[in-house]
């Protein structure tokens, strides 16, 4: 089944927002592609004006965190109703930055993903091993563990139009990228699994991104993988590079 690309941005904590609006415009021509999902997750500062910039374009606008509760005694935090209100589609959850600085663990990222569903926002789920998993060769047991974790409770319809980010932490800001055929294989393994925990019709409707150093000198080998349905981009989502990759 033909699984629709989708090229999202993590823009991190970068960009006052003039300067998002700014890049919005400088991407706007670059970024054009009828084929392709296009999704800008910026700092939840940005979103109001990255939101207004992209109107009427093919960009999607997504937030980089949330907090499961609607409203209320939760200083500092942002909830799936502002970010409805404000035009956000897509919401990145269990980002490794997430996990190793904010201790957010696979309790708190299984409530995101539920919250964000019944919320109308669509997660990208990222999951990813360490240098020291890669080497010690468990990284297929670890991502199938989070993944097992992170999806309890969440439906087989709910999978469908789940993204699902495979972001190795050894290549993520590194410079260093997997092979295409290293993020195959995991982006292999983790469609396998949702067959296994779900069925295969939802295993061939999930989409699948590979996420760490993809630039637009690698992007178009990875994407040719028969798994790699997209990608998350750090670095090079800030960068005019960011349409090469929408087109590559
Ligand atoms: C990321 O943080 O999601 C990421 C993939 O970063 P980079 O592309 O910079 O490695």
């Amino acid at each position: 089944m033909a699984r629709r690309r989708i090229i999202a941005g993590n823009w991190k904590m970068n960009k006052t927002p003039s300067e998002a609006v700014a890049l919005c415009n400088e991407l706007k021509d670059l970024v054009k592609n009828d084929a392709v999902d296009v999704v800008y997750c910026v700092p939840a500062i940005d979103i109001c004006p990255v939101a207004e910039a992209v109107k009427g374009t093919n960009v999607h606008v997504g937030a980089e965190n949330f907090y499961i509760e609607d409203k209320g005694a939760f200083t500092g935090e942002i909830s799936a109703p502002m970010l409805k209100e404000a035009g956000v589609e897509y919401i990145i959850i269990g980002h490794s930055e997430r996990r190793d600085i904010f201790g957010e663990n696979d309790v708190l990222i299984n409530q995101k993903v539920k919250k964000a569903f019944a919320s109308g926002l669509t997660p990208i789920l990222c999951c990813g091993e360490s240098l020291a998993l890669r080497k010690a060769d468990t990284y297929k047991e670890w991502i199938k563990r989070q993944i097992t974790w992170d999806l309890d409770g969440v439906t087989a319809d709910q999978v469908k139009k789940l993204v699902i980010a495979y972001e190795p932490i050894w290549a993520i800001g590194t410079g260093e990228t997997a092979t295409a055929d290293q993020a195959e294989e995991v982006c292999g393994l983790i469609r396998n699994l949702i067959a296994e925990l779900y069925d295969q019709a939802t295993a061939d409707e999930v989409r699948i991104q590979y996420g760490g150093s993809m630039n637009a000198g690698n992007a178009a080998e990875l994407l040719s993988k028969p798994n790699i349905d997209g990608g998350l981009i750090g670095g090079a989502s800030l960068k005019p590079d960011f349409g090469k990759i929408v087109n590559a």
